[in-house]
């Protein structure tokens, strides 16, 4: 439905000349979220840019909906453009509007008649939940719900591909939800396929069925969701899902970190490994979550040193990777290190 290859930009000609993308590459299938995530300053809001055509490419090509679209003309890129709506951080709604005229604004430039205006306007505004507020103007409507006339107006022109420029940066957690609800809904009752740009990995977990980290405007990571979470050494994994601090090693035990995602994976793990196995297992942090739809979990256990072989064997059995932790390795202090405290340490050298 998108596709991105080896597209670069340089801001700047001469000595200015400045590259802020380096060959990404990027794909978005029908029916399907894909993440763009990063810091600030890893080129995120160029990259949406070149995807909805705002912005020219350096070099590289973008298709849209199977047309190549790099090259084309002012007048025929502003007709491709109508395949792509784009919701912004804030939704940019007219404040002398209600919410239905600011959904019809789109389709006045389609030259739609008013009656047809009218039964489409109905059928956005139900699409996205706000029937009953219609008639609001953008201040008596809540953060998401405006949010929601802003996904309205962006459907207008049914596009084919919906793109996402951080539509949820400061909502509050519960109109975050509703906004990634919808999105996940389009997604699945319209085939949308949609790129969610975002710098919030909470997000990312919420909605997207395949993410890129791009960092200093190069893809950095690519992959589904579910196995990014469940791969032990991807940073983005990791951010998804990450590793809880833990308790010292014991003596004698070795340190394990678990990882694991899918249903395949019996969720009675932990129970299984002391009674069919006979191994006393030391839980020292776990998390479990649902994930892109799948179960992702990671844990860090200790063991007897001695039957690590068992542990390994019972957990690839079940499709669990574990790997040992190194002693000293990546363990977070028990006791977070305290600022020093002036008066304490007067009275300690005092006493000596
Ligand atoms: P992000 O969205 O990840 O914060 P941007 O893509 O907005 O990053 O910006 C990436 C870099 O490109 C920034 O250093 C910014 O200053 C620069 N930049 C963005 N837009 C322009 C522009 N129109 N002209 C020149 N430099 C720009």
């Amino acid at each position: 439905m998108i596709r991105v290859e080896k597209l670069q930009k340089t801001y700047g000609t001469g000595t200015r000349a400045r590259p802020v993308l380096h060959g990404i590459d990027l794909n978005i299938a029908r029916g399907t979220i894909r993440a763009v995530v990063g810091p600030s300053g890893a080129v995120k809001g160029t990259l949406a840019r070149c995807v909805n055509l705002l912005e020219r490419p350096t070099s590289g090509r973008v298709w849209v909906a199977g047309t190549d679209v790099t090259d084309l003309p002012e007048r025929e890129l502003r007709h491709a453009r109508r395949a792509i709506g784009t919701v912004f951080q804030s939704a940019n709604l007219l404040r002398r509007r209600t919410a239905a005229e600011n959904v019809a604004v789109p389709l006045r430039y389609l030259g739609v008649t008013a009656r047809d205006e009218k039964r489409r306007v109905a059928e956005l505004l139900e699409r996205v939940g706000l029937t009953d507020r219609a008639d609001s103007y953008p201040a008596q409507l809540s953060s998401g719900q405006r949010q929601r006339v802003g996904i309205a107006r962006a459907l207008a022109r049914r596009p084919r591909v919906l793109l996402s420029d951080e539509a949820t940066s400061g909502l509050d957690p519960d109109a975050t939800r509703s906004v990634l609800a919808l999105l996940r809904e389009l997604r699945t009752d319209r085939g949308l396929a949609i790129l969610l740009i975002t710098h919030e990995m909470e997000v990312v977990r919420e909605a997207a069925d395949t993410a890129i980290l791009l960092r200093d405007g190069r893809v950095a990571e690519s992959g589904p969701v579910d196995q990014l979470v469940a791969d032990p050494r991807s940073a983005l994994g990791n951010a998804l899902l990450p590793d809880r601090p833990f308790a010292q090693e014991r003596p004698g035990l070795g340190t394990w970190r678990v990882t694991y995602q899918g249903h395949e994976v019996p969720t009675d793990w932990l129970t299984r490994l002391g009674a069919d196995h006979g191994l006393d297992v030391h839980v020292l942090s776990a998390t479990v979550e649902e994930i892109a739809g799948r179960v992702a979990g990671r844990a860090t256990i200790a063991i007897d040193e001695d039957r690590a072989d068992e542990l390994t064997l019972a957990l690839d059995g079940w499709g669990i990777h574990a790997e040992p932790l190194p002693p000293g390795g990546p363990l977070v202090p028990e006791e977070p290190s305290v600022p020093s405290d002036p008066v304490r340490e007067a009275v300690a050298e005092t006493a000596v």
